[in-house]
Parts: C-alpha cells; structure tokens; sequence
C-alpha cells in the first residue's frame, strides 16, 4: 500500500511536496487526483504526481498528512502529466500552475481567508470608542458574521489594507481562518422522463392525458421540454408517476455551446488531383502511427480545410482522435460549421469565448471519451485525449496561438511536443508558414506539402500598391474609385485597417498636451461614440475634455485615424450603401461578431471596414474588393518579427477577395510602397519573401538561427525594480563569466517596450543561445538565483522562452 504522496500546488512554487496519506485514504489515490493539502497556515488543492512505499530520504519526521482527496478518478493521465513536465520545464513554470492551466477553469478549489470577530473584538464594538473606520468595517463583519477578506478589502478599499486586518488579528480582535471558496463547476443533471405504459385504470385529467400522449410519442423526453411545452406540469408528472406510466430518471447533461449552423451547408467534395496527392503523404504518416509531421503549405482557398477533414476521417475509421487549433475560434463560425456538417455531435470546443459551466462540460465530454474531436484556441491543445491520432494547427502562423500571460507557451509548438510523445500525425497549415516551420521543413524536421493553387484554378486577387506619400485623406483616389465600382457592381468590399478606435491620440495644438495612461506607457486613444479616452492595454477610460485642462485651448484634435473614423469616413463617402464595422468595440457581446459576419453572408452589408478581425479565414464569394488602408502600422513594430507579421497580414486580407465566381482586386495604402515585405505580399509570393527575410534573420542570429528567452522584473516601485534589475544585469554577466560566455548572448538589461503597463515599472534582459538546451540552463541558474533577489521586494520575475514581441 502506497503511504506518500509527491504533490504539485497549484500555487507558483517550481518545488513539489510529500505528504502522508490518512489511514482512512490508503488505496483510494490515484496519479492525477486533486488532492486538498495543508500548506503555509492555509489549504490548498495540488496534484498527485507520484505514489512512493515511504517517504524519500530525509524528510521522514516533518511530513504531514493529506487533508482530502478531491477526485474518484484522475483528471490527468500519465501521459497528460509527461506531456506538463515538459512543458513545465522547457518554460520554466511550476508544475502544478501547468496542470491547472490545461484544465478548465473552475476545476480547483483555492483556499480564502475568512474574517470573523472574537469575543473581544464584538466586546469592543458594543462598549464604542473605537476609530470611526474601524468601528465601519467590524460592523459590517459583524453584519454578515463571517466574510472572506478579499471581499472586505473590495468594499473598503481605501480606508483598510491586508496588513491592517492581520493586525486586528494579533490584538485577538478577529479570528482570520482558511477556508474553502466552494466555487467549483460541477456537472449538470437533468430530469428525464420516460415512457413506461399500462393502461389507465381511472380516468386522467386532461392535462395528465396529453402529457402522457406526448410522452408515450416520444419514449423519452426532459422535464425542462414538457415544462416548455406544458403549464406547470409537475402536478401531473407526480400522479402519473404515482400510477407506474411514467419513471423519472437523472441524467448528465451538457449546458450545449450550440454551433448556430445557420450558415450555409457544407457538402463534401471530391478532393482536387492537388488534394489527393497530399492526403497521400499524410494518410501513409496515420497509417504509419508513428510520429508524422508535415507542413502544409496552401494558398488562401486552396482547400487546406477540406484535407483536414479527410485526414480526420481516416484517424477516426482507426478509433484514435483529434485536435484541430484555430486562432481564436470565436472568429471562424465558418470553419466551425463546416466541422459541424462532417462530424455533428462527435466534436467539443474549447476556447475562452465559452461560459465556465460550458466550458467544463465540453472538457468533460472529452475526458469521459464521449467526442473523438476537439476544436479550439490554444488552450485546446490540452484535450485530455487517450489515443491522439492527429494534431492540426490550422493558420500556424498566427500570433494569436502564444499564449502572453502567466505560462506563456506557444500552442503550435506544444502541438509538435505533444504529437511526438504520443507519436501522432502533426498538420501544421497555413498560407505563410511562420519562418521557424518553414526552416523546420527545409532541415527536414517537418514534410513540406504544398496547395499552390486555389480550387477550381480560381485566380489570386491582383493586388496593387499605392503610395500615399503624395495623397490627401484616409482614402487615396484610387480606393475611392475601387469602392464605388464595387457598389455600382453590386459586390462588397472590406476595408481593413489595424487600429480600433476614432483617434489614436488627442493633441492640444496650443500646449502640445497630450492623454496618457495613468497606469501604462501609451497614449489614450479617442473613442467617438461616447467621447471618452480609453487605454487598450489596461481598459482605463475618461471622459475625454472639451477644452485643454492645461492652457484651456479650444483646439483638442485627434491625430491618427482608426476604424471608428474610417467607418465615419466610408458613410459620408457612400451615404447611400450600408457601411458597418467589426473590431473589439462593435464584437464585444455574445454572438454579435457571428451575426455580423451573417449579414456579410446574406448581403446585407456593402463595406464591412475593421480591424484583423476580418483577416481570418473567412470565405465570402461576394467580397471582390479589399481595401487596406495603412500598411506600416505593423511594419514599425519594434520587433525582428515586425517584416513577416506585415507580409502575412497583406496576405491574409488580400485572400479574401476573390472567393467566389468574380474576380478579386486589393488595393493596399502604404507609404513604404518598395519594401520587400508589401512587395512579395502583392505578388502571393511567400518562397520569395522566406528568401528575402531569412538572410536578416541569420546575419542578425535571431530565430531560427537562434532561440531567445526574456527575463522580465515588474514591479509597483520604479526605484525597487530597477535596483533589482541592476542586480540581474551582474548575475547575467557573472554567469556568462562562469562559462556560458560561448553560447549565451545576452541583450540589456533595459526598459521593457512598455515601460510601464497596468500601474507596473518594467525592464527585461534577453538572453540568445543556438543552443536551447544551453540556453536553458543559464535561465534555470539565473532564475534560481534571482529569487533571493526578488523576495520581499515586490518585484516579480517572468520568464518568456521564445518571446513574440521583443525590442
Ligand atoms: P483554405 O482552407 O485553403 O483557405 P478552403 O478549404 O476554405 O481553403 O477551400 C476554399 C473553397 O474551396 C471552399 O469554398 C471549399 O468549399 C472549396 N473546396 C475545397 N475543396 C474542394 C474540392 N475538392 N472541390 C470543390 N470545392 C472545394
Ligand atoms: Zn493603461
């Protein structure tokens, strides 16, 4: 019988624990079970990650014992766990915090202080004489007899800190006591009622009577259908009940995320001669069973989804199962509908567009084997799957699939860990592989097959370029001229530009006054609908002023245009055609980006105008006509990767156009009309632009020639962070002093590119090595050695291996 357990917390600890199991526990445990353990004067959940005879070496006299055992089967199996060791390692992030970031949310139960007053403190409270601030927060403790202290730290956040009510607690005015926040999603049942016959020996009411026909038709039915159907029918379900023709059984039921199908159906073709000859390759690596990865490398509309399908099929026929990553699932109904029509019922989605409750149920179904196929955003890639046939990461490229916060893990490159450890199918898709895949297949790590062509021998739009250097006005002449064919032609149009928002900045032409964030580096931008400044980074929002608060000038105006003016713009242009947007402002409620994209669909809409978000794999045969309206915003990113974003994006939007039977035309606004990333996207030329890029990439040893990690301290006092900061930059150079001087290569430190975000100072330090492993290592010593640095000191350290944006 097994007496320890290794635990990992799910707290941001790197270490794991032992723990002794009760008597009353032994035999009951399991790898993967949630187990509740005591842990610094609180409780918490972690996860059983080993089963040991005896405790190991050392420890013996100190270990204590499990508090509960929160599962009666494991929520993560053996290979799951592998699969977040690695993970845990090569990111640099604590086991327990990576196991509940592949779990869904609501699954963990966290320990909360509790507030509740002694004998004393309610002695004192009665007697009086405290301070008016005191006697208002024992008072309301008082009122509600117990509280948690985040809750009282919320409705009085001015008047008491944390340390405050600790102190209460040293004078034996309050009692503070951990306990459990009972949170937790749990599945959801539903009453189910079904036929059983017999004939009735009195006569039934007639309510009773129809309810029993309909049941009787039905064999089955819920009580939430007959309650639809009929009025308060309870009454009557117990009599009929009570008389042996009908039982009443409970049933696990899932609160449905229900795909809205109401786009068009999608029949399944015949595969082109260019489709069968991929799905060959990759039918040899499923039928193979071993690993098998290939890039897939696909003009827009060149039918990469329909290999999808069909690949899936064939890992289905061998009862193995699928994960297919999108970027950000909420933007692609049409894919979605598609799997929909393939596979019904056989398909979960997970992404963070769903409710909790919907979210844990369609985890569910996956884990209990319900579903073959998982669809999602990066977080699907997590499936607590058993037999994975096949990972597909559709649009491979996109940014979107790096996760920024907390475990900041690329789900595309998850997806090749994870293919190779349960020697799965790998499907890497895209239009303009990211330049690391494409490197990847060169070296032979990944099988380059291409679609080269789109279905049907369908044209690529013709794109052309105009330099706006020499024009007036959002819109130069010739996509004024473009857009007003286009309505004459009845046809629509998008217009794409990537800034949300009326204005990006206010300037007070008088002072030179500027908005910015109080809590991050960035000006406010100007949103015209309810006149207000909004930070994008952190939601800080004001009324923007009439006047300059500062010189009282009367000429505030906007500089730089977003799409909330473009629009504007557009209407008064064509006051006559039906103008709308899609950005983050017009999407944010449930299913209205859906509903957009369906008036787009039935033609409803003339000129959509927005921002990425109409870049992703849509396909409207009626869109003939794209239009981007500045080209350099993404070009002047501070980032080495600023060239290929820029070149897939105009790639992107420009595969658009041109879907249906018409041909397609772009027109792109630049005033950087000759660089080489514009240039190859007007020619759908992405080989050419892989041979332009690359070289940069090599001369200035980034990514693929290299791997980078960021070391990031933040923190609330600019002077405690940078002196810690100063800190790192000697512990950089006594390392690279102690041997990682060949191989290791480290950049700063410096400001971070947002030198302060969400109220937080921020610098970092790039380390860059050829090496990974190497490179690894260094992060793990100087990681190691930076905690005493940081402690106390409210600065925290994240890590970021493989970081998007960097300066
Ligand atoms: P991609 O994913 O490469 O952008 P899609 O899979 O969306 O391309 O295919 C583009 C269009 O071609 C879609 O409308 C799809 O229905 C159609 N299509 C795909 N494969 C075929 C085929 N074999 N025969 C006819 N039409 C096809
Ligand atoms: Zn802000």
């Amino acid at each position: 019988m097994k007496e320890i357990v290794e635990v990992a917390v799910g707290l941001p600890i790197t270490k794991t624990f032992h723990y002794r199991i009760p008597e009353k526990m032994k035999g009951s445990f399991q790898i993967g079970m949630r187990v509740l353990v005591p842990f610094k004067g609180r409780k918490v959940t972690g996860f059983t990650i080993d089963l040991l005879d005896q405790p190991p070496k050392g420890i013996e006299e100190k270990l204590r014992e499990v508090e509960d055992l929160l599962d009666d089967a494991p929520l993560i199996d053996p290979q799951m766990l592998r699969f977040c060791r690695w993970i845990s390692e090569y990111y640099l992030y604590p086991l327990g915090e990576v196991i509940k970031a592949g779990l869904p949310p609501g699954l963990q139960l966290k320990s909360e202080l509790i507030l509740s007053l002694t004998q004393e403190g309610m002695e004192r409270l009665t007697r009086g004489g405290l301070d008016p601030i005191q006697e208002k927060v024992f008072r309301e403790i008082e009122r509600h007899g117990k509280i948690s202290l985040k809750k009282m730290l919320k409705k009085f956040p001015a008047e008491v800190s944390r340390s405050q009510f600790f102190s209460w607690k040293r004078q034996s005015l309050l009692n503070i006591d951990a306990e459990i926040e009972d949170k937790e999603v749990k599945p959801k049942f539903e009453k189910i009622v079904h036929y059983k016959g017999g004939e009735p020996a009195k006569r039934l009411s007639k309510k009773q009577a129809e309810i029993l026909n309909w049941v009787r038709e039905k064999g089955e039915v819920s009580y939430s259908e007959l309650s639809k159907r009929f009025k308060s029918p309870s009454k009557a379900i117990q009599s009929l009940q009570a008389s042996g023709f009908i039982s009443i059984s409970k049933k696990e039921v899932s609160r449905d995320f229900s795909v809205q199908s109401d786009l068009k159906p999608y029949p399944k073709p015949e595969p082109t001669s260019d489709q069968e000859t991929v799905l060959a390759e990759i039918l040899k690596g499923i039928h193979s069973k071993r690993f098998s990865p290939f890039l897939i490398h696909g003009v827009t509309g060149s039918g990469k989804t329909e290999v999808y399908l069909r690949a899936i099929e064939e890992v289905l026929a061998q009862d193995r199962e699928a994960i297919v990553l999108v970027p950000e699932i909420s933007l692609t109904p049409q894919l979605l509908s598609r799997f929909k029509d393939r596979f019904g019922e056989n398909l979960a989605l997970l992404h963070s567009g769903l409710g909790r409750g919907e979210r844990y149920d369609q985890w569910r179904k996956i884990w209990k084997g319900e579903v073959k196929i998982a669809m999602g955003a990066r977080s699907a890639i997590f499936a607590p799957f058993k037999k994975l046939g096949i990972i597909i990461t559709d649009e491979e490229h996109d940014p979107s699939y790096k996760q920024e916060e907390k475990l900041k893990y690329h789900a595309r490159d998850l997806a090749v860990v994870r293919a190779k450890q349960v020697e799965a199918t790998l499907l890497l898709g895209s239009a303009t592989p990211s330049l690391e895949s494409f490197y990847n297949a060169e070296q032979g790590k990944f099988r380059l097959l291409s679609l080269p062509e789109r279905i049907k021998g369908k044209p690529l739009p013709h794109v052309e370029i105009v330099d706006i250097k020499k024009e007036e006005g959002l819109l130069s002449e010739k996509m004024r001229t473009a857009l007003r064919k286009n309505i004459e032609d009845k046809k629509q149009s998008l217009l794409f530009l990537n800034r949300r928002g009326f204005a990006n900045f206010i300037l007070c032409p008088e002072c030179g006054l500027t908005f910015k964030c109080p809590n991050c580096s960035v000006t406010l931008t100007y949103h015209l609908r309810d006149h207000s400044l909004q930070c994008h980074y952190c939601d800080y929002r004001i009324k923007a002023p009439g006047d300059c608060p500062r010189c009282e000038g009367h000429r505030l105006h906007g500089m730089g245009i977003g799409t909330e003016r473009l629009e504007q713009e557009v209407r008064t242009l064509f006051p006559h055609t039906q103008v709308e947007r899609m950005d983050h402002d017009t999407t944010s409620r449930r299913r209205s980006h859906q509903k957009i994209l369906k008036r787009l669909e039935s033609g409803k809409i003339d000129i959509l105008v927005g921002t990425q978000m109409i870049v992703k794999g849509h396909d409207f045969p009626n869109v003939t006509f794209v239009g981007v309206i500045s080209a350099d915003t993404s070009l002047h990113f501070p980032d080495f990767r600023s060239s290929e974003r820029t070149f897939q994006l105009l790639t992107q939007v420009a595969g658009r156009a041109g879907r249906g039977e018409f041909f397609g035309e772009v027109l792109i606004q630049t005033f950087n009309p000759d660089h080489y990333s514009i240039q190859r996207a007007k020619d759908h030329d992405f080989i050419g632009f892989y041979q332009e890029e690359i070289p940069f990439r090599k001369a200035l040893e980034y990514p693929p020639f290299s791997r980078l990690i960021n070391f990031r301290l933040s923190g609330n006092s600019e002077k405690r962070t940078k002196a810690v900061t100063e800190e790192m930059g000697k512990i950089g150079q006594s390392l690279l002093k102690s041997g990682y001087q060949k191989g290791i290569e480290i950049l700063g430190p410096s400001t971070a590119p947002f030198a302060k975000m969400r109220g937080k100072f921020r610098w970092q330090m790039l380390a860059k090595g050829k090496s990974s492993q190497l490179l690894h290592r260094f992060a793990q010593e100087l990681a190691s050695r930076m905690e005493n640095e940081t402690k106390g000191k409210g600065v925290s350290l994240d890590i970021d291996v493989d970081p998007i944006f960097i300066l």
